[in-house]
Parts: C-alpha cells; sequence; structure tokens
C-alpha cells in the first residue's frame, strides 16, 4: 500500500473516484472525510453530502454487523466482513465491508474502506456461482471466503447460491442444491419458521437477526437474514460451542455455589453435576469414583447401573484395569474409543457389554499434591473419540472437581471428626471437658457430670476453677503442681492424674481425669481435651486385692518355712537318730551274745522285739531320709533311656522275682527327661509295691509308657490284692499303710517319696484299683520341666 501514496495524487484522485468499487475514507472519529462516485451513488448522496456525514448515517448501526465491524477495526485494525447499508431513501441493504486503518503521510489516523453490493442485484438472471460477470465473480468469491455459513434463495425458498461454509457446515454440496427448494432439502429449518422474527422477514421484507437452537442439527445458529425485492439471504454462524460453554460455565458457577453452602452434601453435589453435564452432552454417561488406598470406589454415577457400580466397587488400580483403574494408577488420561478392542479392558469386557457401553474416557482427578484423588469417566454407548469441545469440557470438569472434592474431603473430615467427638461424649459415662487454655474457657459435655457426679452443666461456671474447687484439698496442691509442670513441658501430650474430687452429695469420689494437650506451634498448650472418671470401686478393689495379695503372700511364706522346717527336721530327725538308734542295735546284740545262756524264753523273745524295733525304726529312718533328700535334691536332669532303666531295676528284685515266679511284661517306653535317680527310685517303689502286694496265684506286673502332648504317661499295673477306692488319696500320704506291719513290712513312705519325686517332675500321681483284682499306679512327667528349681 505503500506504492499508493508514492503514486501522484493526480493518478490517485482519478483511480479513486472512477472505480466501480465503492470507496470511502473515514477519520477516527467516523466522520466521512472522501467517496468515491460510486459510493456517493450507491447511498443515493451527493459528494458534499457524503463529507457532512458519519458512518453511523450510511450504516445501519442498529445491529449486531455495525457494532461488530467498529469493534474488530479497533482491535486489529482491519475489517472483512458484512454490514448493513442505509440509503438515502431509507432503505437497508447488505454490503461485503473491507476497511484497513493507517496513518497518512501528515500523521493522521484514517480508515479506508471498500464497499461491494451483495448479489441481490443480478440474481434475477444468473446464479451466483457461474456468473460470468467479474464482480458477481469476485463477490461469490468473497462470500465463499468467510467462515460463516451464507445462501440465498429466492422468494420461492429456490436455493440460488450456497457458499463453502454452508458445505460444510451442513454437510451439502452446492452443486446438489442450487434450484432445489429449502424446505425440502433442509427440512430441519423449518425450527426457523417458528421464530417471530421470520415474519418482519418474509412479510415487512426487512432484514432480521436472531440465534435459536436446532434439535435436529443440534446446533445453536447465529442468524442474520437480509430481504430484497427478490431474495432472501441468510447468513449463520455456529454458536454450539459458544453456547454450550456459556452453559458449561453456568453449571459450573452454580456448582461451585453448591458446593460453598456450609449444609452441601458432596454426593448431592456431584450428582447434579454429572447429571447436568449429561444433559448438556446427550448420550454422554458420567461416573466419579474416589481413590482410598489402591482402590477405587464409587463415589457418583448417577447413570451406571448399581450392578455396574457394585461390580467396579474397591477395583484395584493397576496397568489394564480399565480406564479408570489404569488412569488412577498411571496418573495420566486414558481415552479408551472402543472397549472390546482394548486390552486395558480385556478383563472387563463381558461387564462393558452387559451395560452397553462401548468408550470410556477416564482422568485422574488430582489434589493439590497432585495426588490422586480418583477419576472421572465419561462412558458413551457407541464407539466414540472425544471431540475437542469434550476434551475441553473433561478438562474443565478435571479441574472443578479437583477444587470442589479436595475442600469437601476436608470439610467432612473435620465434620466428621466433630461428629465423632459428640457422639463419643454421649456414649461414654465419663465427664468430657474441653478446656480452652487461653481464654480458660471450659465446656462439658457427656453424661458423666450427672450420674458420676450429681451435677448439671449449670454447677459449673465455664471456668477450670469451678471444678478444682472440689478436688479434695489434701490433693490439689499436688494436682495443680503437676499440671502446671506438664503443660508447661512442651513434649508433653497427655495429662493424667488422680484425685479426689467431692460429688454433689458430699462425698469424694476417686477420679481418674485424663487429657490430650492441643499446642500451638511454639509448644504452648492452648487446649486441653479430658475425661473424668469415677474410679472409686477400682480404687476400693485395688485395696481390697492388695490385702488378699500380702495375706496370700504370708500364707506362702508360712508354707515355704513349714517346709523348709519340716525337710530340715526329716534330715535332722532321720539323720541324728541312726547313731543312738546304733547303739541301741549293738547293745542289744552284745547282750545277746553275752548272756545268750543265762537269759530265759521270755528274756530272749523280749530282746527279739526290741531288736526287731530297732531294726524297723532303722528302716524308717532310711526311708525317712530318703524322703527328705528328695525335696533337697538338685541334682541334674538329663535325658533317660527308660527300658534300659527299668532293667536295672528288674534287676534289684531278681531274686524275688525267680522265688515267686513273677512275671514282669515292659512294653517299649518313651525316653524322657527326668532326674536318673528319682526315676530309678520311683519305678522300684511301684515294682516293690506290686511284688509286696500280691495275691495267691501268680504275679503278673505290666509296664507301659506313651507320650502325650505335654507329658509322658506311665502305668504299673499288677494283679494283686487291690485298694479300696476310699484309700486312693490316703496311701500318698507320709506313713498312711493299709496294713499291719505283721501282715505286709512297711513304713508308709514309699508313695509319698514317689508323690514327692512326681511333684519335682511337674507331673501327677494316682491310683486306680479294684480290691481283689489289681491295682494301676498311673504318673505322668510334664516334658516341660524348669530345672533350674
Ligand atoms: P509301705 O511301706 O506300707 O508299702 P507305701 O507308701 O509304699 O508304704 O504304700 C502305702 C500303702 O498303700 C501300703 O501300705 C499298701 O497298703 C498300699 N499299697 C501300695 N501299693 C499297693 C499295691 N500295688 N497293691 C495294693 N496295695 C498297695
Amino acid at each position: 500500500s505503500n506504492d499508493k501514496y508514492m503514486m501522484s495524487s493526480s493518478i490517485y484522485e482519478s483511480l479513486f473516484d472512477t472505480s466501480p468499487i465503492a470507496y470511502l475514507i473515514f477519520c477516527s472519529d467516523g466522520k466521512i472525510k472522501r467517496a468515491n462516485n460510486t459510493a456517493c451513488s450507491l447511498f443515493g448522496y451527493s459528494k458534499t453530502e457524503m463529507q457532512l456525514y458519519q458512518h453511523d448515517t450510511i450504516f445501519n448501526n442498529s445491529d449486531n454487523l455495525f457494532s461488530s465491524w467498529v469493534q474488530q477495526q479497533k482491535d486489529s485494525g482491519q475489517f472483512n466482513g458484512l454490514i448493513n447499508g442505509k440509503g438515502k431513501n431509507g432503505n437497508t441493504f447488505p454490503l461485503q465491508i473491507s476497511s484497513h486503518s493507517f496513518i497518512d503521510e501528515v500523521g493522521e489516523s484514517l480508515m479506508n474502506v471498500t464497499l461491494q453490493t451483495l448479489p441481490d442485484r443480478f440474481q434475477d438472471s444468473i446464479s451466483l456461482h457461474d456468473t460470468k460477470d467479474d464482480n458477481g465473480a469476485l463477490i461469490a468469491n468473497a462470500l465463499d471466503n468467510i467462515t460463516d455459513g451464507f445462501y440465498i434463495v429466492d422468494k420461492n425458498w429456490t436455493i440460488l447460491f450456497w457458499n463453502k461454509a454452508a458445505e460444510k457446515m451442513l454437510l451439502r454440496k452446492r452443486e446438489d442444491l442450487i434450484g432445489k427448494n429449502l424446505w425440502e432439502e433442509f427440512p430441519g429449518f423449518l425450527f426457523l419458521k417458528n421464530n417471530q422474527k421470520f415474519e418482519i422477514l418474509t412479510k415487512e421484507n426487512k432484514s432480521i437477526h436472531f440465534s435459536e437452537y436446532s434439535p435436529i442439527y443440534k446446533m445453536w445458529a447465529d442468524i442474520t437474514a437480509y430481504a430484497t425485492k427478490t431474495t432472501f439471504s441468510f447468513y449463520f454462524k455456529d454458536l454450539t460451542e459458544v453456547i454450550n460453554l456459556r452453559a458449561l460455565e453456568k453449571l459450573e458457577r452454580n456448582v461451585l455455589e453448591m458446593n460453598a453452602k456450609t449444609d452441601s452434601i458432596l454426593a448431592q453435589t456431584l450428582k447434579y453435576y454429572l447429571q447436568e453435564l449429561q444433559e448438556l452432552h446427550p448420550g454422554m454417561i458420567c461416573s466419579i469414583l474416589q481413590l482410598k488406598g489402591n482402590r477405587l470406589y464409587n463415589w457418583s454415577s448417577p447413570d451406571l447401573s448399581s450392578n455396574y457400580c457394585k461390580a467396579i466397587d474397591g477395583l484395584e488400580i493397576g496397568d489394564n484395569m480399565g480406564s479408570c483403574g489404569t488412569a488412577a494408577f498411571l496418573n495420566e488420561k486414558v481415552i479408551v474409543s472402543d472397549i472390546e478392542t482394548d486390552h486395558r479392558w480385556t478383563n472387563f469386557k463381558e461387564l462393558a457389554r452387559s451395560e452397553g457401553v462401548k468408550a470410556c474416557w477416564s482422568f485422574p482427578i488430582l489434589d493439590s499434591l497432585n495426588q490422586v484423588m480418583g477419576t472421572f469417566a465419561i462412558y458413551y454407548k457407541k464407539i466414540k473419540k472425544p471431540s475437542r469441545e469434550e476434551e475441553n469440557t473433561l478438562e474443565r470438569a478435571k479441574n472443578l472437581l479437583m477444587i470442589i472434592l479436595e475442600n469437601k474431603i476436608a470439610a467432612e473430615a473435620v465434620k466428621y471428626s466433630n461428629q465423632s467427638y459428640w457422639m463419643v461424649a454421649k456414649a461414654t459415662n465419663d465427664a468430657i471437658w474441653d478446656w480452652d487454655v487461653s481464654t480458660n474457657e471450659v465446656i462439658r459435655t457427656g453424661n458423666g457430670l450427672q450420674v458420676l457426679f450429681g451435677y448439671t452443666m449449670e454447677d459449673f461456671a465455664s471456668n477450670n476453677e469451678s471444678w478444682d474447687k472440689k478436688i479434695h484439698q489434701d490433693d490439689f496442691p499436688r494436682v495443680a503442681q503437676k499440671r502446671d509442670e506438664i503443660l508447661k513441658n512442651r513434649s508433653q501430650l497427655y495429662w493424667e492424674d488422680e484425685y479426689r474430687f467431692r460429688k454433689n452429695d458430699g462425698q469424694y469420689a476417686f477420679v481418674y481425669d485424663k487429657a490430650y494437650i492441643i499446642r500451638d506451634e511454639f509448644g504452648n498448650a492452648t487446649r486441653l481435651i479430658g475425661a473424668s472418671r469415677d474410679i472409686s470401686d477400682r480404687k476400693e478393689n485395688e485395696v481390697l486385692l492388695k490385702e488378699l495379695n500380702s495375706r496370700l503372700k504370708q500364707r506362702a511364706d508360712e508354707l515355704t518355712a513349714s517346709n523348709v522346717e519340716l525337710e530340715r527336721f526329716a534330715y535332722i530327725a532321720s539323720h541324728d537318730m541312726q547313731e543312738p538308734l546304733r547303739m541301741v542295735t549293738s547293745f542289744l546284740q552284745l547282750f545277746k551274745k553275752k548272756y545268750e545262756n543265762q537269759i530265759d524264753k521270755t528274756a530272749e523273745e523280749y530282746i527279739h522285739y526290741a531288736m526287731d524295733g530297732a531294726e524297723r525304726m532303722k528302716k524308717l529312718i532310711m526311708d525317712l531320709l530318703e524322703y527328705s533328700r528328695v525335696g533337697s535334691n538338685k541334682d541334674d536332669f538329663s535325658q533317660i533311656n527308660t527300658n534300659e532303666l527299668l532293667l536295672e531295676v528288674v534287676n534289684v528284685f531278681i531274686d524275688k522275682i525267680q522265688e515267686t515266679n513273677a512275671k514282669i511284661e515292659i512294653d517299649t517306653l518313651p525316653n524322657i527327661v527326668a532326674n536318673r535317680t528319682q526315676l530309678f527310685q520311683l519305678f522300684q517303689n511301684l515294682i516293690g509295691n506290686a511284688v509286696k502286694y500280691h495275691s495267691e496265684g501268680d504275679i503278673h506286673i505290666q509296664i507301659k509308657g506313651e507320650e502325650k502332648e505335654a507329658h509322658y504317661l506311665f502305668t504299673v499295673s499288677d494283679n494283686g490284692i487291690g485298694i479300696k477306692p476310699v484309700f486312693f488319696e490316703k496311701i500318698f500320704i507320709l506313713f498312711q499303710r493299709l496294713h499291719h506291719k505283721n501282715e505286709y513290712s512297711g513304713t508308709g513312705i514309699g508313695l509319698a517319696i514317689c508323690k514327692k519325686i512326681i511333684d519335682r517332675h511337674h507331673g501327677k500321681i494316682w491310683v486306680d484299683s479294684e480290691p481283689g483284682k489289681g491295682s494301676s499306679f498311673y504318673f505322668t512327667i510334664s516334658k516341660n520341666i524348669d530345672y533350674t528349681s
């Protein structure tokens, strides 16, 4: 354009004036600076007239076209589009306008404008696209290149022109449409007739402008229509995206407002949001899942079946876990446009089929720390990729959800914990208190105050002193001091104490008081939440228990003492008595030897009795010594081959066995850990008794042993005289015998020793017997013996 201004002004003037195209130059305030002849005749003004006017005189300034021209010209310095011209006679007519701002050589900012009339002037004879007329071709070309749809029909609604943008938007070719009837080709356009402005166009022949939604084309159109004597021309824009975006923005505002209300319920907000989104995008099914740990749970899926929701509830996230499981796992969007063929759905195809869904796109919803909180998914019942607009919707949804979910989760956590606090206060019998240290204000809740102490809330001023006053005066200084120390100690998070507390009836209760201390960032205690509990019963029990314990301990001490004494006595007695006994025996023997021939039969008999008594006494003493040794013996325990040991024991009785032709049957016995000497003695006593207390006939003794879970069980049975059940326990007591010494010799110590040995091996010993038939002695040896005691 610089070249243009290099030209001589006379050539320029003549080009300007004689051009068949209307030229105008405007000042920056919209005043007309120059107009060429074509421009003047277009509007019907003379040149001088023209120069008196502003742009709003020659253009219809009451419509959108005018304002969008002014706006765009201001914003970008140029414009190409349509505008309505206004002639001197009052007619309005559409014009193709092309305008540029520029600054002339003297520095004035100006705008040059070319105007072309729209084709109504020559439509009567030819259709536009094949016009040979230069002007017509130029205009057709211009109309083709505008991005908005444009078509012209005659008054019978026969299509005369159809531009490229219209071809694209309505998916019909110009060639197929020229000469055809608009309503027949596009029955979906009939909605236009519903608009009341349509009559203004057809009856009053005036231009109209309106926006209308076409349910058939699912599109919002912004339509401007012009009427001439012979034609209507329609100029339309697809506003769907704009309108949808506006609707979406409105929805988002509503959701945010809804969410901001304190009493809003997250589930309801989500449901509303998803349902409205679905409304905006027919066919879309939305679903939000929440991630807890590594599993997804349904948050809101208003249009998925409950079966489907149940099936995916608790879904573990991972690679190939459907769209949502994968999106949450990888923290990236997962677009599955065809579920049937997508490997990420391999394990869920059946489920998808039963729900009838064929596409599923899922986005992770992140919190402000970029952690996945959940997923936002869109399903379709057809194979589908997201459109640019849907991607936009998803992106916005993701951001919106991030805001409302994070806020709401935080709020609900607080609400929940508050609720729990009050519920716990209700459920417990403790007196709950909440002490704001900085204001010294105390809030008391719970039944405890009334139930435990007989006070109502009103009995306490809402400060801490009113409670302190009821603490027993002997306890208070200690309690207060400890509390002060703990509150000052920044590392302490709990305070607890026990004290006596005056109840409403004047009696004192033992109170256990425990509180959690909340501290500020400097560690100062700001708040204590505590529970006071009446532990009077426990205290009483404690005292009783202590008493009982000490009594038990005393008894145990006494017992140990007497046992020790007994053992010591048995030892001393048996040990020390041997010496005088030996004296008695040896002097009796000496006496017998020396006076054998001088004493009579009676004296001899007396000596015999004395000797016998001494002998028995010796036996008694030996047994007693044995008995006392079992207790004090701390010999090692060792692994014992029981069958081997038994052979040795039997050997002791070999003479007796041969003499009586006794039969001793020994099973395979388990090897055990025990004190060998004692085990030897145990078997010796039992087998000895079995041999001793035999009845007439053959002696038959049986020894068995088996392993049990925690011990070994042994049996020594005989076919001897047996024992009456009343004596089953008695025989294990020291010195208890059932027979006179003349019948069966013995001291009554043998089984007592057995019992003591078994005690040492943490076992039990008992007898089962039928008098006249035989006896079975059972004993157990524990597998877990503490060898050190
Ligand atoms: P004693 O030295 O009298 O044998 P024990 O303590 O060994 O003392 O036995 C106590 C009593 O139990 C015996 O006097 C006897 O009456 C009875 N007794 C023990 N073993 C048997 C047995 N195998 N058959 C019958 N009675 C028995």
